[in-house]
């Protein structure tokens, strides 16, 4: 096993069945995280880069069976937080020091293509980076937000094993879902994507090949979390996924792509009371804090308890802080885009 570790802090590059022995051991952890977290160092260096989180609307057309909203949940209120709104809380968020703004949504048609450029233009004049996570779109809807300005794109292809996509993933296709990433790739987005941990019937050999995945992709960022059961979701009696698994498969990812961005997710937060310190000190460089106004964050709950972790926007980010320095790291000024090696 420490061979193994070795050879990935060597060459950055691992064989499938290398890292299904690393998903499967669990003795040598503390080595796995240690390289991950020398990696982090070496490639990204010591800064952590916060990014701004806005759900702006909770309405989506998908029945993605995890996620808490699912079109066919109809326990929860659902919301729309208008063009002007979004723009005001981009902008106060900027003034806290957030140099990246992320925009998330369900899959919500009401943000026609020109509301969500002229939402893009208004948000780039704050001098901040942006990064959209709205979905599947068509090549020339993307290649519209990119001409807007928008920078990033999120959209975790959750699980490479197509049998569980289209199980957990009703009327979706998976081809579409990976045209989608390579076409953000070649229209020039930093593009994300990433998987959940913890999915029924996902195995280890899944989500080595998620690995591998990402590397084909060459994604810029890479955001992994545990599943947790929503309980309006035909998923509510699943067990929830594994934190240290969850951990491993972001410890590996950074062994194998070490230069990208990886966040400490929500979710590890969420199921972990300590979880996204340990998720920096194991691979991770990003924190996405939220920054939605009002009662629309408690609202915005893919997973119960998702907003627990950010309860009030100022004292959250000094919170956030104070914990990165006490680690030894500092928070970043700059926008955080991908360092090129
Ligand atoms: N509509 C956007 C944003 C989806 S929400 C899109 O399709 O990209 C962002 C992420 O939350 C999803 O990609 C999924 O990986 C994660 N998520 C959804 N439900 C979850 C759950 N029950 N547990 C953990 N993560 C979940």
């Amino acid at each position: 096993m420490e061979n193994i570790i070795q050879k990935a802090l060597d060459t950055h590059t691992l064989e499938k069945n290398e890292i299904i022995a690393l998903l499967e051991d669990n003795t040598q952890n503390d080595t796995l995280f240690k390289a991950a977290d020398e990696t982090r160092k070496k490639f990204v260096g010591d800064e952590i880069h916060l990014r701004g989180l806005i759900e702006f609307s909770n309405i989506c057309k998908r029945g993605c069976k995890y996620c808490g909203l699912q079109c066919s949940n109809k326990e929860i209120e659902r919301y729309r937080i208008s063009l002007g709104e979004i723009t005001e809380y981009a902008k106060n968020a900027a003034n806290m020091g957030y140099k990246t703004i992320v925009l998330q949504s369900g899959e919500d048609d009401y943000y026609s293509v020109d509301k969500m450029c002229s939402i893009i233009s208004e948000i780039k004049k704050l001098n901040v980076a942006l990064t959209l996570s709205i979905g599947e779109k068509t090549k020339e809807e993307y290649k519209a937000y990119k001409e807007a300005g928008a920078d990033r794109f999120l959209l975790r292809i959750e699980t490479t094993d197509e049998v569980l996509y289209s199980k957990m993933h009703p009327n979706m296709d998976f081809k579409n879902r990976k045209k989608c990433l390579y076409n953000l790739k070649e229209l020039g987005f930093e593009t994300g994507t990433g998987s959940l941990v913890g999915l029924p019937g996902q195995n280890v050999e899944s989500l080595a090949d998620d690995i591998l995945f990402f590397r084909e992709l060459n994604a810029d960022m890479i955001g992994i979390g545990p599943f947790i059961p929503h309980p309006n979701t035909p998923l509510k009696d699943v067990k929830q996924g594994d934190f240290t698994l969850a951990l491993k498969v972001m410890a590996i990812t950074r062994l194998l792509l070490p230069d990208i961005n990886i966040p400490a997710t929500t979710a590890m937060e969420t199921i972990h009371p300590n979880g996204r310190i340990i998720a920096l000190q194991a691979g991770a460089n990003v924190i996405m804090p939220n920054v939605t106004e009002g009662e629309y964050r408690k609202k915005y709950e893919i997973y119960p308890n998702k907003n627990r972790a950010d309860e009030d926007r100022a004292k959250c980010k000094s919170l956030i802080e104070d914990k990165i320095i006490s680690i030894g790291r500092k928070v970043s000024s700059d926008f955080g885009f991908r360092k090129s090696i």
